[in-house]
């Protein structure tokens, strides 16, 4: 269906640019012009205060805090806690006075407004020229990055010009602890030491502990020290000569060990010690070890379309937030739905993670897909106690969380959704099989296999009249049909861990006997339990319309009554703030793919027809109100040679954020939907199938393009998918020669590569 985008900024290849300030869209800008370095992020909101919409949000990855949201429930296993990313400290204060007046982008007179992201350096720059009420005009440039090479430093610098008066402006920098969250109204931070230019937060409940110190350059003599409770800053005139420009640079060390249980003086000692190490770094040189970071990733991972401009910038917007999110460099950070963006969905982690984001990291930097799968191998122990919440065996993994426990406060979700536990089986597969990496198999991999399916096994039921065995009470994917019986996802990802897991074990029997003993003693695993799973596999459930070919997403579905979701009015999106909550469940609309998501993932195993009949059943009844949703139906859409479809929905999906399109990008950005770009691109155009032994390509070249091109990292080697109207040209650019599936033939490839022709499609 299609949906409209609500385009203000200015398409570039390598920047993003607002010319003119749109104060309508203040917050969503905010969101688009947030920086992170993975560590720490900030929205991009205006240092100088602004009394209009604004989020004025700084997060630290794994810094949360909890809410009791009532009473326990007197149901069992229904989550009443709720764990947030706080926000934090706002390390960008500033205010600045001239003549008595205050500026205020939401009350002052301004003109010539610019505010550009380039993606090439991580650096934000807002200019524009200011006109006091007592005819000062005084042009200002704010610039922030965020330190890819040092994650605790911050930078902020300030350019100001005075174009027709010489004279004095008032100038205050500080650290703000005093913001209140967002989504709860109220401030999670108590500040017990501040010294000089420090200031300790104490986070009020889980205790995390954040040190933020800085240092001002240049600092004018006589410089006024601020504290209050929460706040500490320096307050100085500087003298301005008209037509000379005036800088000030802040570099602000923000320091947490993530620990809650780190105390107090160490976090102090520790966060000192960095700002004097930092001490003299510059503004400048912090930018250009940005422009080396980036510079590096470009060099290697960028991803180049001819012939489309929007795509292009869309493209590179989503790699450079993808890759501010999350790098893999910090033991235990993982990747919210919103990245360190906004406060929609608490900064939460979910199934996005493993589906959506991991197969990123496996093609660019593998150890950072291993470090999610060791995320949820440490919270191992809070899955299996979820699943004895829930009168189950084994571990279930959270829909929702930051701390491995589950945060998600709507037991619809939190207690009917299996898909995140079957996301941890898919992804340990996937990791195992692209990266070759056994080791991470046989220690941890096979553990959680296990302890995922006795959950599975635990969960299902048999069903009497037929003898099959099935999930009863159920939600999949699509999250518009709750509690429903043989969701066709939640059985058939049952179906594919236990058949891996039966795999894995005989596997591990016959080349690891010692250790497969002592593991399956050591979690009292016998041969009884293990012959179960192969029997409830086999006998798995999976509607599905023999005479069509069609998956039926759950039983009874294909009598629910239709919609037509063309007739909806766009101003009813999204619909979960327009519709009352049940009405949404009457149909046979669906929120995102379901069906289409498991043949997605098991992509090789499905023929041609059996994707057509299920694609052109389920796409005209999808609205796609979640962000993970028009990728995977583009991914479609390219194999089936629909591509003018496909190249839409990438777009939807590429500028999904830049857009606005579901109109809710000032809550943060969609960030499953950035790594679901890159899976637009390399799955779908590219022809990537990375489920079965063989990486294979099959690309296809949208008319509306000139070309493209990508790059990924398999076994070590950098290989190169180039596509042209004459040839898709398939290379390695760097390392030992590997073995592809290119065009269905199997063949070794080198750096000569292999060409073949795209097809045509009309
Ligand atoms: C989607 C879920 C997703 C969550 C976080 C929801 O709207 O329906 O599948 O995990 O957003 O992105």
């Amino acid at each position: 269906m299609a949906k409209t985008g609500n385009r203000y900024l200015t398409v570039h290849p390598w920047m993003i640019i607002e010319e003119g300030f749109h104060p309508e869209k203040s917050q969503t800008s905010e969101s688009i012009f947030s920086l992170a370095n993975e560590y720490q992020g900030a929205r991009g909101f205006f240092e100088e205060g602004y009394s209009g919409e604004s989020l004025i949000g700084c997060y630290l990855n794994g810094v949360y805090e909890e809410r009791y949201l009532r009473e326990p429930s007197a149901y069992r296993g229904i989550s009443n806690r709720l764990c947030f990313m706080v926000n934090t400290a706002n390390w960008l204060y500033t205010r600045l006075e001239l003549d008595g007046e205050r500026l205020d982008l939401a009350q002052s007179h301004f003109c010539d407004f610019r505010r550009e992201l380039d993606l090439r350096s991580g650096q934000l720059q807002r200019e524009f020229v200011w006109e006091t009420r007592s005819g000062k005009r005084l042009k200002l440039i704010f610039s922030r990055l965020m330190s890819m090479a040092i994650k605790e430093v911050a930078f902020q610098r300030i350019a100001i010009t005075p174009l027709n008066f010489s004279g004095p402006i008032t100038v205050t920098l500080g650290v703000d602890f005093s913001k209140l969250h967002r989504s709860f109204q109220e401030n999670f931070w108590v500040c017990p030491r501040k010294e000089a230019n420090s200031i300790l937060g104490i986070s009020k409940n889980i205790h995390h502990k954040l040190f933020v110190g800085f240092e001002i350059r240049p600092l004018p003599q006589g410089s006024e020290r601020l504290e209050s409770p929460q706040f500490i800053g320096q307050r100085f005139s500087l003298y301005l000569q008209q037509g000379q420009e005036t800088v000030l640079e802040k570099m602000n060390v923000l320091y947490t060990a993530r620990d809650p249980r780190h105390s107090e003086k160490e976090t102090w000692l520790e966060g000192q010690a960095l700002l004097e190490r930092y001490r003299d770094l510059t503004y400048q040189t912090a930018l250009k070890q940005n422009m080396e970071d980036w510079g590096g990733f470009w060099e290697r991972f960028d991803i180049g379309i001819e012939g489309d401009p929007e795509a292009q910038q869309g493209i590179r917007y989503c790699l450079f937030q993808l890759r501010q999110t999350y790098r893999g460099l910090i033991d235990g950070a993982n990747i919210g739905a919103k990245g360190l963006t906004g406060e929609g969905y608490n900064g939460n982690v979910f199934w996005d993670t493993e589906i959506y984001c991991l197969p990123f990291y496996l093609f660019h930097y593998p150890p950072a897909a291993k470090s999610l799968l060791d995320f949820r191998y440490n919270t191992l122990v809070q899955a299996l106690e979820r699943a004895r919440q829930l009168d189950c065996e084994g571990a279930c993994f959270p829909v929702a969380t930051i701390d491995g426990t589950e945060s998600c406060t709507l037991w619809q979700h939190a207690s009917l959704q299996f898909q995140p536990t079957t996301a941890v089986a898919y992804a340990i597969q996937h990791y195992v099989r692209v990266s070759g990496d056994e080791e991470f198999l046989y220690s941890k991999g096979v553990e959680m296999l296990i302890q995922i399916c006795r959950f599975l096994a635990s969960r299902g039921q048999w069903s009497p009249r037929r003898n099959q065995f099935g999930y009863y009470a159920v939600m999949g994917p699509d999250e518009f049909h709750m509690m429903v019986n043989n969701n066709c996802y939640t059985n058939w990802m049952a179906k594919k861990t236990f058949e891996y897991t039966l795999g894995l074990l005989a596997k591990m029997e016959k080349v690891q006997p010692q250790r497969y003993a002592s593991l399956l003693q050591s979690l009292h695993c016998t041969p009884v339990e293990i012959e179960r799973w192969r029997i409830m596999a086999e006998k798995m459930i999976l509607p599905r319309d023999a005479s069509t070919g069609i998956y039926e997403q759950h039983e009874g579905f294909f009598d629910l009554p239709h919609i037509d979701i063309d007739a909806i009015p766009e101003t009813d999106f999204p619909l979960y703030q327009h519709w009352s909550y049940d009405r949404i469940y009457r149909y046979d609309m669906i929120k995102q793919p379901d069906v289409l998501m498991f043949m997605f993932l098991y992509r090789s195993v499905f023929s041609l027809d059996e994707k057509q009949a299920n694609y052109d059943y389920y796409e005209p009844r999808c609205i796609h109100e979640s962000s993970l949703s028009p990728s995977i139906h583009s991914i479609f859409a390219a194999e089936l040679g629909r591509l003018q479809e496909a190249v839409a929905l990438f777009r939807f999906t590429t500028r999904l954020d830049l857009d606005d399109y579901n109109h809710n990008t000032a809550e943060g950005l969609h960030v499953t939907s950035l790594a679901a770009s890159w899976m637009n691109m390399a799955y779908g155009f590219g022809g990537m199938c990375s489920d079965s032994d063989v990486l294979s390509f099959q690309p296809v070249l949208p008319p509306a393009w000139q070309g493209y091109h990508f790059q990924i990292l398999y076994r070590g080697s950098l290989i190169r998918v180039e596509v042209s109207p004459q040839q898709a040209w398939i290379r390695v650019i760097e390392g030992n020669p590997v073995t592809l599936k290119i065009g269905g033939k199997v063949q070794e490839v080198d750096g000569q590569g292999v060409a073949l022709p795209v097809p045509s499609f009309h």
